[in-house]
């Protein structure tokens, strides 16, 4: 079974006198050691979707199941120490905890859960590139190195599955291609499963697969091996303008040659 099943899942907030459907039924199917991107426009159900496959939100309906196990059975305890060792998490915002260091963040999934494994998060510093910058805290370093820390932190109890929400949205490009580089290799080299939000063509071009969600539904999914910003741009547009009546466009423009002559 795939590390990651959904199966139709919906999601309805209340919001004052109205119901609003953040998701509409939507599964996915993602298999071990694919890079997915999840696009889609502010609104369109992207965060619910993915706290809903972290378990970080309960689903109104459908079933997330995470290495073969279906969240929704677990109790809120299970759920904690299941998400500590199965769920990696990246989050636009670092999330770090300011007065340990950048080691200290890196090993704090193991200490939670009464482990201890120093040659590991040795390991994986060197490997995020953070080696000399382990003893500094946070606020020492820059969003680029904090969220390689982040990184690390979802990544030393091995979990099934990395999911990560706008991971480059407070970095400039430099830092964002670093991550996306970083995540791309985990993925393609280190088999890790990540699914990542974004609503980015040039950071979605990373991954191996894009789907398009839109008004809380998966409009579309495309290959995205080329890595290639300008033809997820495409892409995307052309699923999104597949529902409604907004001029063509691409990463560069109102309109490409290419589209112009079809
Ligand atoms: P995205 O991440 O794609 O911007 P979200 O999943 O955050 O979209 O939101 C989808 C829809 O659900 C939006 O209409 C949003 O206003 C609504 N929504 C999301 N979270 C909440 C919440 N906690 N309470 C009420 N409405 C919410
Ligand atoms: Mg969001």
């Amino acid at each position: 079974m795939s590390p990651l099943v959904v199966e139709n899942v919906a999601k309805s907030y209340r919001q004052g006198a109205r119901d609003v459907t953040a998701l509409a039924g939507v599964s996915l199917d993602v298999p071990a050691g694919r890079f997915l991107a999840i696009m889609g426009a502010s609104g369109s159900g992207k965060s619910t979707l993915l706290h809903l496959m972290a378990g970080l939100a309960v689903a109104d309906g459908g079933r997330v199941l995470v290495n073969g196990t279906d969240l929704a059975t677990l109790s809120d305890r299970a759920l904690t120490v299941f998400r500590r060792r199965q769920i990696g998490l990246v989050f636009q915002s670092f999330n770090l905890i300011p007065s340990l260091t950048a080691r200290q963040n890196v090993a704090l999934p193991l200490l939670l859960d009464g482990k201890s494994d120093d040659a590991r998060v040795e390991s994986l510093l060197n490997q995020l590139g953070l080696a000399a910058r382990a003893d500094h805290r946070p606020d020492a370093l820059s969003g680029g190195e904090q969220q390689r820390i982040a990184i690390g932190h979802a990544l030393v109890a091995d979990p099934a599955v990395i999911f990560a929400d706008e991971p480059t949205g407070n970095l400039d490009s430099a830092n964002s291609d670093i991550v996306c580089e970083l995540l791309h290799d985990l993925s393609s080299r280190g088999g890790k499963t990540i699914v990542m939000v974004t609503h980015e063509p040039a950071v979605a071009a990373f991954a191996d697969e894009v789907v398009v969600i839109k008004d809380g539904l998966i409009l579309d999914r495309f290959e995205a091996t080329a890595r290639d910003a300008d033809d997820v741009a495409r892409r995307y547009q052309a699923a999104i303008r597949g529902t409604n009546d907004q001029a063509p466009m691409t990463s560069k423009g109102p309109m490409s040659k290419s589209q112009a002559a079809t």
